[in-house]
């Protein structure tokens, strides 16, 4: 029995409030509040016929964190899911300490704009210390945790599929296959194909920042960082054939490379079809990429953000995409003073996923680990006071209700591994 009160309302807390609705269980009460309300009414008049979880709406500016309190104050939710954008983690998360609430989301902090001057210079200082250039990192974050600690509270970072999942499977690696893990390769392999010349699967500010920045990955104790998409691989992904894929800079490496002893090696790899990698450039090329505000006819527009306005909403992309995701890590270590390699890995339908709530499978991958990560705290099955990484929790529990809620996971102990 719980209330939870969801921030935002795109792509990804659309899947996690249907998930939400399937669980009453835990989920008695949500409060869906976002920056357009219109958008949650329409949601919960859609599901409120289909669920014993009562909904209701708000509206909130999740940079405000003034109108956070307030509204976490008149609606007293035993957690806040954060599933707005990357922006609004710390703001989200002053509200959450201010009122003594459980915090949970699915993406580590990034600012808006990254020129302001402020946060350019512990961002430039972190990158001669860390060694790499990613705008987004845990220190942030992590820096909460003795005021959660102390206000007795939990902070849940990165409870979507990657991070997320993959991070729970390294977990549950290590709990029951492993003494030590040493190498980890997590592979993301989205083998759907929406139609569109050029689309991207979540929020496109979010997804083209990622991605057009230098890749890196974590080895013998510090980070190697290689220009955007340099390091190229194939692979034969199960039920979804053979695939390029690219190594990319990904945020759980940082907090696995910290909470798994004695790994010596973290990559991360993302399948792109040529095509997506040619429009990328080009839009890089051209400017269109750029987070710095340019004028235009007398008025100040953001770039990337003008080409969000043009690409389609990933929201929408639901009803044209098919084929599956594949997403898994592969993980060398030692059992018992001999060498081992497994394979955890989900795969997902884009259009049984649509059938079920009315998403691709992108959504719907990182929408269900939320509301999973949501009840497990909400339920106090996971409850510990600070800010934690979910690979820092018992994976059992969360495992369990993969399998339950839509991601089943497949072990397999005799896989390929990547060169
Ligand atoms: P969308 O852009 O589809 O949705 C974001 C939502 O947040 C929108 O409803 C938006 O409102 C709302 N929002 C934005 N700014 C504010 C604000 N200031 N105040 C209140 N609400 C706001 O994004 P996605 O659903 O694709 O992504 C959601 C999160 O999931 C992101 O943090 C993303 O990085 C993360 N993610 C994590 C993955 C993982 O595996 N871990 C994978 C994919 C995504 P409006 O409707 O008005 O625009």
């Amino acid at each position: 029995m719980g209330r939870l009160l969801i921030i935002g309302c795109g792509g990804v807390a659309g899947v996690a409030i249907h998930k939400c609705c399937q669980n009453s269980k835990t989920f008695t009460e949500i409060c869906i509040a976002s920056r357009t309300k219109e958008k949650c009414d329409a949601l919960k008049e859609k599901l409120e016929k289909t669920t014993d979880t009562v909904i209701t709406t708000a509206k909130v500016d999740a940079d405000n964190v003034d109108e956070l309190i307030r509204l976490i104050r008149d609606y007293k939710p035993d957690a806040v899911l954060n599933v707005a954008l990357p922006y609004q983690d710390l703001t989200i998360m002053d509200a959450c300490l201010a009122c003594k609430v459980d915090y949970i989301d699915t993406a580590n902090y990034e600012p808006e704009d990254t020129d302001d001057p402020e946060w350019r210079k512990i961002y430039e200082k972190r990158c001669k210390d860390e060694g790499f250039t990613a705008y987004f990192d845990y220190s942030w974050q992590w820096a909460y945790q003795e005021k959660f600690k102390e206000a007795g509270i939990t902070a849940l970072l990165g409870s979507g599929f990657d991070p997320g999942v993959t991070s729970v499977f390294t977990a549950y690696a290590l709990k029951h296959y492993f003494d030590e893990i040493e190498y980890i390769d997590i592979l993301d392999c989205n083998g759907g194909d929406h139609g569109y010349p050029f689309a991207t699967n979540f929020n496109p500010e979010i997804n083209l920042r990622e991605v057009s920045a230098n890749g890196s990955y974590w080895e013998n104790g510090h980070w190697v960082e290689t220009e955007p998409m340099e390091i190229k691989r194939e692979y034969n992904f199960p039920q979804v054939g053979d695939k390029d894929m690219y190594l990319l800079h990904h945020e759980e490496i940082e907090s696995l490379a910290k909470n798994v002893p004695g790994v010596k090696r973290i990559r991360f790899f993302m399948t792109f079809g040529q095509s997506y990698l040619t429009h990328m450039k080009c839009l890089e090329n051209v400017g269109m990429l750029s987070t710095s505000p340019i004028q235009f006819e007398g008025r100040e527009i953001v770039p990337i953000q003008f080409l969000k306005a043009l690409l389609p909403d990933p929201a929408s992309l639901g009803p044209r995409t098919v084929g599956k995701t594949n997403i898994g890590c592969i993980f060398t270590g030692k059992k018992d003073g001999k060498e081992k390699t497994i394979y955890i890995y989900n795969v997902c339908d884009h259009q049984e996923c649509y059938k079920e709530v009315g998403s691709q499978a992108i959504s719907y991958t990182t929408g269900v680990p939320a509301m999973i990560g949501a009840a497990l705290v909400v339920d106090k099955v996971w409850d510990k006071d600070g800010v934690f990484n979910i690979e820092e929790f018992d994976p059992d529990p969360f495992m369990d209700m993969l399998n339950q809620y839509g991601l089943p996971w497949i072990v397999d102990e005799n896989p390929k591994t990547v060169e």
